[in-house]
């Protein structure tokens, strides 16, 4: 689809843009031109001359059809743990008198531990109950404040029904909060017809914006001036160059600013950001299921000791497949060093991304080709596999 605008290494299968997406081949010039045009040649006025100072929010604009979301409902900054944060603090802060943080176990981590620290510092006994993600419904009453969710469980690929969940969740008052980490740019998500409160998500999965890039933060446009900033920085400030001495947010979604943006990170996004202009996201969903469905039905035929632990449904799934293997750690590792990237969860979860941006149908059967031999010459026992990285 849109392949000759990402660089590639030669000899490389790239099944990890879900973790973290490829270099769009105009990132390097955009952050060039950031550094010597603006930062080099404008100093401190670049930040009305190049519009740094608005980039949070155009950017925002920009990504917002991405994620079926309002003009002006959107602002870049941060990242998504903050985010997550914040949306959290503002959501618990619209249901004053309940008590529960409804979340499941598929959840990612950052996501259990932000609430638990928010917990500890709010003046409020609140309690975090984490069910199995096919219970949530059920535990839906009228004691939940917020229903924090991600829609697509980064171990297995599960995909959670956003429209249904946030129905069930606002019949019995809570706020909804969805984590779109591995949504943005894998699937279309219409967040103006689902209508949750909140939603958060980061730039450097399946956008491609780079490692560190921002996060996003979306708030329902009839909450704008009422969610709560619980990170009252200045930049969220209604006006950050007044300096007053006290704290008043901004009127719109611009309130969960917090402080100076990452720049020339933002210059990295918004080249990531073009190639999106002309994409349809109902044509990546199509192609990504294709390029899933081939991938799991070439390692079940010939890689018969892995267990399929995604849902074989591709309507229940997002654009990852997982299979579990108990030496899936050095499998990965022996993957990677025949050049094909995937990446490994614990306990034993091999895990391989789908991005129809960059990937086709004839490096789904050469990475499975390559898994065969490895399998088939049990290469992956090999000593250098078992040795354990920092990040896996
Ligand atoms: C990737 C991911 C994160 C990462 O958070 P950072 O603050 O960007 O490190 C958080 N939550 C979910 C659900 C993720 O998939």
């Amino acid at each position: 689809m849109k392949r000759d605008q990402f660089y590639l290494p030669n000899g490389i299968i790239y099944l990890d843009g879900n973790s973290l997406g490829p270099v769009p081949k105009a990132a390097a010039a955009r952050v060039q031109q950031a550094v010597t045009d603006e930062w080099g040649e404008q100093l401190i006025t670049a930040w009305n001359k190049a519009g740094w100072f608005h980039q949070p929010r155009d950017l925002g604009n920009r990504l917002a059809p991405i994620i079926g979301a309002q003009n002006g409902s959107v602002v870049i900054g941060d990242t998504l743990s903050i985010k997550v944060y914040q949306a959290l603090a503002a959501g618990l802060n619209l249901r004053p008198e309940r008590t529960v943080i409804l979340t499941d176990s598929g959840n990612f981590p950052t996501d259990l531990y932000m609430a638990e620290g928010l917990i500890k510092v709010i003046d409020r006994d609140i309690e975090l109950k984490v069910v199995l993600p096919e219970e949530v419904g059920k535990h839906l009453d009228e004691t939940v404040a917020v229903m924090m969710l991600t829609q697509v469980d980064y171990r297995t690929g599960r995909l959670h029904d956003m429209a249904e969940l946030t129905k069930k969740a606002h019949e019995v008052g809570a706020v909804a909060l969805w984590d779109l980490a591995h949504s943005a740019g894998a699937l279309p998500v219409d967040l103006e017809a689902c209508h949750p409160e909140f939603a958060v998500g980061c730039t450097y999965k399946y956008l491609n914006a780079g490692p560190g890039a921002p996060a996003f933060i979306y708030t329902r446009p009839d909450l704008a001036d009422k969610a709560e900033p619980a990170l009252s920085g200045w930049m969220g400030h209604n006006k950050p160059f007044s300096f007053e001495r006290t704290y008043t947010p901004s009127p719109s979604v611009e309130r969960m600013r917090v402080g100076t943006p990452p720049v020339l990170q933002m210059a990295a996004l918004s080249a990531a950001l073009d190639i999106w202009e002309d994409v349809s996201l109902h044509d990546i969903r199509a192609k990504s299921i294709e390029l899933s469905e081939l991938f799991i039905a070439e390692v079940e035929k010939r890689c018969p000791e892995f267990l399929l632990i995604s849902p074989r449904d591709s309507a229940l799934r997002g654009s990852q497949v997982s299979f579990a293997f108990e030496h899936g750690y050095p499998v990965i590792q022996a993957l990677i060093a025949d050049g094909v990237i995937g990446d490994f969860r614990e306990p034993n979860v091999m895990r391989f991304g789908f991005t129809p941006l960059y990937i086709e149908r004839e490096d789904v059967l050469n990475a499975v080709c390559i898994l065969e031999k490895i399998m088939r010459e049990k290469s992956w026992q090999q000593e250098q596999f078992s040795k354990r990285s920092e990040v896996t």
